[in-house]
């Protein structure tokens, strides 16, 4: 079988090491290799940055299937998987603030603040109130009552099969949101939704996102669609060895590429 990787690039600043990295694994390891720029967040995407992006990629050597995929053509396709998991009774409206949720946690009842991949796990406050909207959020308990457990295997950073049941993932990840009240989506379930449409066969990323892909494989059990196999890799880090972030544009491509660098030296400054 073909093995399909791709690139998911979100366009808020310009590519740095880090994404080089995970843009030339990607690329390796897929037969076909596939583009999807990642824009649902409007109010940070830019179509500077997405030109900025594919300029970087291309120089890079890389070459991707056309057309590239854009989440923010998506959103009736997020829209039809958010409405089939509020048919199944697992979702519930959320008017909370960070503030109240913040406010929530540090009540006395609640024990030490756990936190998941989206910040503090949220304490359900708003799952029996009935709200008729808000953000959406999944009732992760109800979903992992129908699943049981789910199981990815990581070829990468920390290799095995994976296996998660409903009392850790409601400890540990909690009621996410599926939706945001502003966009109608968010990335894990936009994620889902498009790595299935595209075929993936290979989800290859950055060994930050380990946590993420665990609810990711709770919404495809969920919605019946394919698991695909797992690659978190590891992250590319500065000289103190924190992990580069958007805001190290000093890091970005474009800086090497001005002062001359070609892209077997980026290659060789990653560790390819
Ligand atoms: N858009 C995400 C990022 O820029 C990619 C996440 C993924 O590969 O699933 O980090
Ligand atoms: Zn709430």
């Amino acid at each position: 079988m073909a093995r399909v990787t791709r690139f998911a690039p979100s366009p808020t600043g310009p590519l740095h090491l880090g994404h080089a990295y995970a843009a030339l694994v990607a690329a390796e390891r897929g037969d076909r290799f596939l583009l999807r720029i990642e824009d649902i967040d409007t109010a940070r995407s830019k179509p500077e940055w997405e030109a900025a992006i594919l300029d970087d990629l291309a120089w890079l050597g890389l070459r991707w299937e056309t057309p590239v995929m854009r989440q923010s053509d998506r959103l009736p396709a997020y829209r039809a998987a958010l409405d089939r998991l509020t048919g199944l009774g697992l979702t519930y409206a959320c008017t909370c603030t960070r503030g109240d949720i913040r406010a929530a946690l540090s009540a006395p009842q609640e024990g030490a603040t756990v936190m998941g991949p989206d910040g503090p796990v949220y304490p359900g406050t708003c799952r029996s109130k009935g709200h008729a909207s808000g953000a959406v959020r999944l009732d992760m308990a109800a979903a992992m009552r129908r699943l049981g457990t789910v199981t990815f295997t990581d070829s990468g950073t920390s290799p095995g099969p994976h296996s998660f049941d409903g009392p850790t993932l409601c400890r540990e990840v909690g009621d996410i949101v599926l939706a945001r009240k502003d966009i109608g989506t968010s990335y894990h379930l936009a994620v889902v939704v498009d790595d299935a449409a595209q075929g993936i066969t290979e989800v290859t990323r950055g060994e930050d996102l380990f946590e993420a892909t665990a609810i990711h494989v709770v919404l495809q059990r969920l919605l019946d669609l394919p698991t695909p196999a797992y690659h978190h890799h590891r992250l590319i880090r500065d000289e103190a060895g924190k992990r580069l972030a958007k805001r190290d544009d000093a890091r970005a491509l474009a800086n090497y590429r001005a002062e001359g660098l070609s892209p077997q030296d980026i290659r060789q400054m990653i560790g390819l």
